[in-house]
């Protein structure tokens, strides 16, 4: 072609300037180059180079976080049987460099297996596992770009519906109106759903400190806040009653029995839950359902419960009852038995939207446990990181987002670290 001297001036201008460009924003391109590279282009060369852990809550509150060698991150969160446990997540960091974080279940199965011996069927080693392994799911959603749910099989609902947990026990001595005025609060908040829990160790009324009966004057007691709430909100709002495990067999059935004109959602935990015989004697007493699960572990600490009849509701609690996988597991074992799945939840956003995808992912998801200090604790804003409301009418969206779709701030978990423990060290 050929080149009028006019075209040439300006196309030797246009080069000057993008020298000139290229010289002000030198190295932008190489840069440029590595951002749009994806971190997942070889799934199968992903590697766990870490697996750290940091605590907040005095130590309650578990944070995992799996590093791999290709720069993507997950996390995962344990609750209640974690404190104490640094040197165990060393122990499964061992077992895990090296290894591709995408085989969930296999190294889930090999620190589970690992042992057996040494107490793995319950407690602290499967509350330590539970955070392991959801962030290994989280990590695998991020390589291969789908949302945890996708990876559990997908999901039945978008939106996952919670009960608020009032914290009304947090209070000295609460009267029914301060049940009646906590219901009507929640319930303008916008949830349809509320949870108050009965057992009040300092209660005067109390036979003695250790007796596990109720006395009249507590049963009474029992009787007038619940029925406050109940008055307070009306008949549509759903009221699951807690009692911590902290009463005998013939006090569980005297307060089912109790409750059912209240027609609750579920009276939870009436007793301590080792003895699974006791639980199906007050369930085969009463209209009222019982709900039990949140100090059972595996698959296994609800296999007699369901095939027994014992519980009319399974709560496991996913943050230390085996993870993800496993609460998966578990509530499709209840749903051989016409059982609802309804996950208890004491974690940050991050343990609360990984046991989110787990509701959606099965069919018999009744309702997930939600708590009020979302609302009431900065902490629990500060912590973490994602897209959207937390929850929004007494639904939480399942997030679309690779991984859990929740990230933690890691200098606001700092802020609030639990002093003596190690942060992601
Ligand atoms: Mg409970």
């Amino acid at each position: 072609m050929k080149q009028s001297r006019r075209n040439f001036l300006a196309t030797g201008a246009a080069a000057s300037a993008a020298m000139l460009t290229q010289v002000t924003t030198f190295g932008a391109a190489h840069q440029e180059a590595i951002t749009k590279t994806p971190l997942f282009s070889a799934p199968t060369d992903l590697k766990i180079t870490g697996v750290k852990s940091a605590y907040i809550r005095r130590g309650a509150g578990l944070f995992i976080k799996i590093t791999t060698n290709q720069g993507l991150i997950g996390y995962g969160e344990g609750v209640d049987a974690v404190g104490g446990t640094h040197m165990l997540v060393q122990r499964f960091e061992r077992m895990l460099i090296g290894k591709s974080p995408l085989n969930v279940h296999r190294l889930y199965e090999d620190i589970r297996k690992g042992g057996v011996f040494g107490g793995a069927q319950a407690g602290v080693y499967i509350a330590v596992l539970s955070a392991i392994e959801t962030a290994l799911w989280d990590v695998s959603g991020k390589a291969l770009g789908v949302p945890v749910y996708q990876l559990l099989g997908g999901k039945f609902r978008d939106s996952v519906r919670v009960y608020c947990d009032t914290a009304l026990y947090q209070n000295n001595l609460p009267t029914p109106a301060d049940f009646a005025k906590n219901a009507s609060e929640a319930k303008s908040m916008g949830f349809n759903a509320i949870k108050f829990d009965l057992d009040q160790a300092n209660d005067p009324g109390k036979y003695d400190r250790y007796n596990w009966t109720a006395s009249p004057k507590e049963l009474d007691r029992m009787v007038k806040q619940i029925g406050a709430a109940r008055e307070a909100v009306g008949p549509d709002v759903d009221i699951c009653v807690d009692m911590h495990g902290k009463y005998d067999t013939i006090t569980g059935e005297k307060v089912a029995k109790l409750m059912e004109p209240m027609n609750l959602m579920w009276l939870e935990e009436p007793i301590p839950a080792e003895n699974i015989d006791a639980y199906k004697k007050i369930t085969e007493s009463t209209s009222t359902p019982i709900c039990a699960g949140e100090n059972h572990y595996l698959a296994h600490g609800f296999t007699k419960m369901l095939s027994s009849g014992a519980v009319d509701i399974v709560m496991p609690d996913l943050q230390k009852a085996g993870g993800l996988g496993e609460g998966q597991r578990i509530a499709n074992l209840a749903n051989l038995y016409y059982v609802p799945f309804a996950p208890h939840m004491v974690a940050t956003f991050l343990g609360a939207m990984a046991t989110a995808h787990v509701c959606a992912s099965v069919p018999n998801f009744l309702i997930m446990e939600w708590q009020i200090y979302f609302h009431t604790d900065p902490m629990f804003k500060e912590i973490t990181i994602h897209e959207g409301e937390q929850v929004t009418n007494s639904f939480v969206k399942v997030s679309d987002k690779p991984g859990i779709g929740v990230d933690l701030n890691e200098e606001a978990v700092k802020k609030y670290a639990a002093q003596g423990y190690p942060f992601f060290e």
